[in-house]
């Protein structure tokens, strides 16, 4: 008899995140542009960046956890 099945179709998206918080200021902000001669890795809050140049083809988060490492070696934005 009346037996409704609701099949809940979940689509899964897949999204990396565009937009990282940033290790100086904490503020999520930091994105990574590629312009094809340089990846710059900037926060859009406090000004922190970097440039990668010539881009080294990988992942934004890769190069996001470079950035961070870079910022807390003391690389970045003294
Ligand atoms: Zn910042």
């Amino acid at each position: 008899m009346g037996r409704r099945r609701r099949r809940v179709i979940r689509i899964v998206k897949r999204t990396l995140p565009k937009v990282f918080s940033c290790p100086r200021c904490g503020v999520i902000a930091v994105r990574v542009s590629r312009t094809g001669d340089s990846d710059t890795v900037a926060c859009g809050s406090c000004g922190l960046k970097y440039s990668y140049s010539p881009p080294p083809k990988k992942e934004n988060i890769d190069l996001y956890n470079e950035f961070v490492d870079m910022f807390m070696a003391g690389k970045v934005g003294a």
